[in-house]
């Protein structure tokens, strides 16, 4: 559990980069210069933890790529004491993100190993959601309705509809939609009865499940 001089270098690098990609957000940007991501990877590829690329994390998932993170972070606009609900926690990374931004995190996870990692995990770094839940993302999270941001980071053959239905008035779904190929999807809940939406180009994800293991 180490963060040295050198993964804070490489870290730098990895935020210029994501500069030149176009994220433009100074939070954003300052919350992954902050976070030691090689200590959300598995110790085989570490090494890589700063190189702009998904990773395996284990039960066929993966951590997704910084530039992903940043991307759907910055779409989802977040300030300070908003609550956000995020589908999939995998690694924690992104969670970890959002609790830097200063959200209120709530976030569902299928995979039961991952979802007990990252529930041991992230309290180790200092993060604390929320609440963390075991559970199906299909659903969202009806008990802590409304939020003020919801976040999914698997590709959703559709958008499940409680999703909508839980987010306040205000509020942004960000979500990668479709099959194989995912393109970035941003409703904005403009009244109790209408959405508008917005894309933000093509993504590739690990598959938005229905059924639990
Ligand atoms: N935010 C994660 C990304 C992990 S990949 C990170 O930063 O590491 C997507 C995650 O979504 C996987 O962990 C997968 O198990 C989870 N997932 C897939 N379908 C789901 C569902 N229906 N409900 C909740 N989580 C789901």
């Amino acid at each position: 559990m180490k963060d040295t001089f050198t993964h804070k270098g490489m870290r730098k690098k990895l935020v210029e980069t994501l500069i030149t990609k176009g994220i433009e957000n100074p939070k954003v940007l300052e919350a992954i210069n902050k976070i030691p991501r090689h200590l959300f990877m598995d110790s085989g590829f570490i090494d890589h933890a700063y190189i702009d690329k998904a990773f395996p994390i284990g039960a066929d998932q993966t951590i997704s790529q910084p530039y992903t993170v940043a991307r759907q972070t910055e779409l989802l606009d977040v300030n300070p004491n908003d609550k956000i609900l995020e589908i999939g926690t995998g690694s924690g990374y992104q969670t970890a993100v959002l609790i830097e931004m200063k959200a209120l995190v709530y976030s569902i996870e299928r995979q039961s190993e991952l979802f007990k990692k990252a529930k041991l995990f992230l309290p180790k770094l200092g993060y604390r959601p929320k609440k963390l839940i075991f559970g199906d993302g299909y659903i969202g999270l009806a008990s802590e309705a409304p939020f003020d941001g919801i976040i999914v980071t698997a590709g959703a053959p559709f958008v499940p509809k409680p999703l909508m239905a839980q987010l306040k008035v205000g509020g942004k779904l960000v979500i990668p939609v479709g099959e194989k190929i995912q393109v970035m999807t941003v409703f904005t809940r403009t009244s109790e009865t209408e959405f508008e939406k917005e894309e933000f180009g093509e993504f590739r994800f690990v598959p938005l499940l229905e059924d639990k293991n």
